[in-house]
């Protein structure tokens, strides 16, 4: 008997794959792909089995670092004819168990990045980040649907709908995409459009990675001229009336306007700039698709308020979007919770300050709400799984349980703050922000789900393929 046999990652395999499959399967996986199979009993597995949230316990029964398109095709060819399952993780900023069991691929090493100005597509390859993708765009004058963070690959953020600092403006990451181009179920390399395939296509622009590995994505681009982006930042004491002038102005923004407010409390770590260090704040971030005057006479409430800290609007290069937020980009812990709200009031935001605000102990590092609104209304559910998004504003809370009894305590921060929120949950929870081991049962809409499950029923019948959210 040898260690992987003892794997309890193999009580996971798919239904028609036994162990004895499955030892000959990664045997011949060795073999066709030498050097880039690493299996439990290799040195670096404990390492290499992780993703960027580093407390989720994924155990894949191999992980294979793809080179190329090439290995790929021979990596998922290989487990299709031996009844084993493939989950790809880039980056591993969605990681979850529910990939256990699973061949993992590693497709960071595909970087190839093309950009047709003339035509204003790109063509991102599997293993490209969104800041290469926005350095690469800033010489050109185009823009595509970034998020906050510079370190997610395009390529899953887009799968699973990509929520842009643009999106009220131009709709979701995803609903830009022109195609994807995927190995699929039966290990063939092939292009999926609008035009050859309507369903794959639909259910990829948001339903995430369970339909194919997708080699390049290539999307839309826009003019959108120059971004004025930023961060506002006062002292978390000023929470209540930070939070109001958000409301307010979110109220009747243009879609052009995006802000995001936050209440933060940083942690005393060296990393952190000094002013920061240890210490407690509420902001409101923005960008705004027009003019330095504009942005700053719609901002203009905000700037009233007393007691600000740090002001940094101003034009943004694309390549800096993601110093705007400036999130995380190191593996390490996380515990999170999203919903959408309906709407907010002054006595909801009231009821969040007393629960998060200067005067809560709450073991919470952020608690961001961002407005959604605009062109997220208007989708259809033709556009793909998502559909039109009604609610105005999301909320996403992070924990980060570096301490034994800290889960506990962060799940019950997360409690309070779902109940000050009571009146504006919708129950709904976008995709991307779904928390390790939450489902898609409140992401979508249960015709999309069946339409979802119809799709990966005639696509991939055999479950060759299992994402980090399976459908
Ligand atoms: C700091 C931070 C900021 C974020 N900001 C935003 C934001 O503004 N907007 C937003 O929408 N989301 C945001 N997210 C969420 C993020 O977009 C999702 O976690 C997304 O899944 C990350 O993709 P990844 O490839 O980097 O992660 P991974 O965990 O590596 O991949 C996620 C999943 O995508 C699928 N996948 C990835 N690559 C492929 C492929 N080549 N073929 C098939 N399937 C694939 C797999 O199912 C995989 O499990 C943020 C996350 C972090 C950590």
């Amino acid at each position: 008997m040898t260690d992987l046999d003892n794997s309890p990652s193999l009580a996971a395999l798919r239904p028609q794959s036994s162990q004895e499959d499955a030892g000959s399967a990664l045997h011949e996986l060795q073999t066709l792909l030498p050097g880039r199979v690493l299996l439990p009993e290799h040195e670096g597995w404990n390492l290499a089995r992780l993703g960027w949230a580093v407390n989720v316990d994924q155990h894949p029964i191999a992980v294979v670092t793809v080179h190329g398109p090439e290995d790929v095709v021979v990596a998922v060819g290989c487990a299709a004819r031996h009844g084993l399952s493939v989950s790809t993780q880039p980056v591993g900023h969605g990681a979850t168990t529910a990939l256990t069991g699973t061949v993992l691929l590693r497709t960071g090493a595909l970087q190839d990045l093309t950009i047709d100005v003339e035509r204003r597509v790109a063509r991102v390859g599997a293993g490209v980040k969104w800041g290469t993708l926005l350095a690469a765009l800033e010489p050109t004058g185009l823009m595509a649907l970034a998020g906050s963070s510079p370190d997610p690959s395009v390529v899953g953020f887009t799968l699973g709908g990509g929520l842009s600092w643009f999106s009220r403006a131009l709709g979701l990451t995803a609903h830009s995409v022109v195609a994807f181009e995927i190995v699929d179920a039966a290990g063939v390399r092939r292009r999926v459009s609008p035009s050859t395939d309507p369903d794959l296509f639909w259910a990829m622009c948001g339903g995430g990675g369970d339909f194919g590995v997708v080699l390049f994505v290539e999307i839309m681009l826009d003019h959108v001229g120059p971004i004025v982006g930023g961060r506002m930042l006062w002292p978390l004491e000023m929470a209540r009336p930070v939070l109001r002038a958000f409301r307010q102005i979110t109220a009747d923004a243009p879609d052009e306007l995006t802000l995001w407010a936050h209440l933060f409390r940083f942690p005393p770590m060296p990393e952190l700039p000094e002013l920061l260090r240890g210490r407690s704040f509420v902001s409101v971030d923005m960008t705004f698709l027009g003019s330095e005057t504009e942005a700053n006479r719609l901002l203009s409430r905000l700037r009233q308020l007393p007691a600000q800290v740090i002001d940094t609007v101003g034009v943004v290069p694309p390549s800096q979007l993601g110093g705007i937020a400036a999130e995380p980009v190191d593996p390490m812990p996380t515990q999170e919770y999203s919903e959408l709200l309906r709407g907010l009031d002054d006595a909801t935001l009231d009821r969040l300050v007393d629960a998060a605000g200067a005067g809560a102990d709450i073991p919470v590092a952020v608690v961001q709400i961002r407005h959604l609104g605009g062109a997220l209304t208007r989708a259809t559910p033709e556009d793909g799984p998502n559909g039109a998004i009604a609610e105005e504003y999301s909320v996403f809370c992070l924990g980060v349980p570096v301490a034994p009894g800290l889960p506990e305590a962060i799940e019950a921060a997360f409690a309070e703050v779902r109940t000050a929120l009571a009146g504006q949950r919708s129950g709904r929870t976008l995709f991307n922000f779904l928390g390790a081991e939450s489902d898609l049962g409140s992401t979508f809409s249960a015709t999309s789900r069946a339409r979802l499950r119809r799709v990966k029923a005639s696509t991939d019948p055999a479950g060759v393929f299992r994402s980090n959210r399976p459908v």
